[in-house]
């Protein structure tokens, strides 16, 4: 695949440069080829293998002269193909600072970063955003969507992409209108959770069981595998603003998996309102 990265030099928003790289790419009608995208980048090989104790690895140095990627599938292919775009991003982005003397090592928890504070969050924020821009572009990906927010959504999605149904979830999350957020949870507790922006605080933290006045609390304790519909529930279960019309749906999946979709219906003025100052808890706090 030949492409040109001299045309990517230079550019440091992580959404353009995806943006630059699709328009040199031209239309994508598969799933996007990640490692033939990567391979014309100077990337020499990409590795993808069960790897011990990493998510993610770049070897490169610090002008990045050539790279070689490694990717774990131990967590399955579409999150492997996740990884790779992730290190692409620490590659192309070039004013991230290796980690290492051998380049960058990057976590599971590293591959949902969103924070933008400290210097090396905020490379793996970028990496990722990176990522998503790169495999779920908005004009791959909108043309997906139902009219209203729906977990099925994310099956076909996640066919068209060829990327995890987590991924496809939470980008559902960050490209619809409707404020939305998502609960992913593990035997009846709390993994980790995403809103987004008009959402409200949600009041939940690793590990706190599902609520129980929820409906994903009956359907996961039930364990039928599937998707609900979406059904009305207490706001009150999720957030701190019981006064909201708020609709639940939750996948059971295996191995006691689940993910929740809450939908809240919020008032005219709500996305205005200050919710007050509360500390912001997005995914990688509930780590
Ligand atoms: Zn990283």
């Amino acid at each position: 695949m030949a492409l040109d990265r001299i045309d990517l030099a230079d550019i440091h928003a992580p959404e353009r440069l995806a943006a630059r790289l699709h328009a040199q790419l031209g239309p994508v009608t598969t799933a996007v080829p990640v490692v033939e995208i990567a391979r014309g980048l100077d990337i020499s090989e990409v590795r993808i293998d069960r790897f011990d104790g990493f998510e993610g690895m770049l070897l490169t140095d610090r002008v990045r002269s050539d790279g070689v990627i490694l990717a774990n599938c131990r967590y399955g292919h579409q999150r492997a193909r996740f990884t790779i775009a992730h290190e692409l991003g620490h590659f192309l982005l070039e004013r991230h600072e290796v980690s290492s003397e051998t380049g960058f090592r990057c976590t599971p928890r590293d591959m949902r970063e969103t924070r933008e504070g400290r210097r090396e969050l905020r490379q793996e924020a970028e990496a990722n955003r990176f990522a998503i821009e790169l495999l779920a572009p908005p004009a791959m990906f909108d043309r997906h969507l139902s009219r209203d927010p729906d977990l099925q959504d994310a099956q076909h999605l996640r066919r068209a992409l060829d990327l995890s149904r987590e991924a496809c979830i939470r980008r559902m999350v960050e490209r619809r209108d409707e404020p939305l957020a998502a609960i992913w949870s593990q035997e009846g507790r709390v993994r980790y959770s995403i809103r987004g922006d008009a959402f409200p605080y949600l009041a939940l933290n690793k590990n706190d069981p599902l609520p129980k006045i929820s409906q994903a609390f009956k359907v996961v304790s039930k364990g039928d595998r599937g998707i609900t519909t979406f059904r009305e529930t207490h706001a009150a279960a999720w957030t701190r603003r019981p006064e909201i019309e708020m609709f639940e749906q939750t996948r059971v999946g295996r191995d006691g998996h689940a993910v929740t979709l809450l939908w809240a219906d919020l008032p005219p003025d709500a996305d205005e309102e200050d919710d007050g100052g509360l500390p912001e808890l997005g995914a990688p706090g509930f780590r």
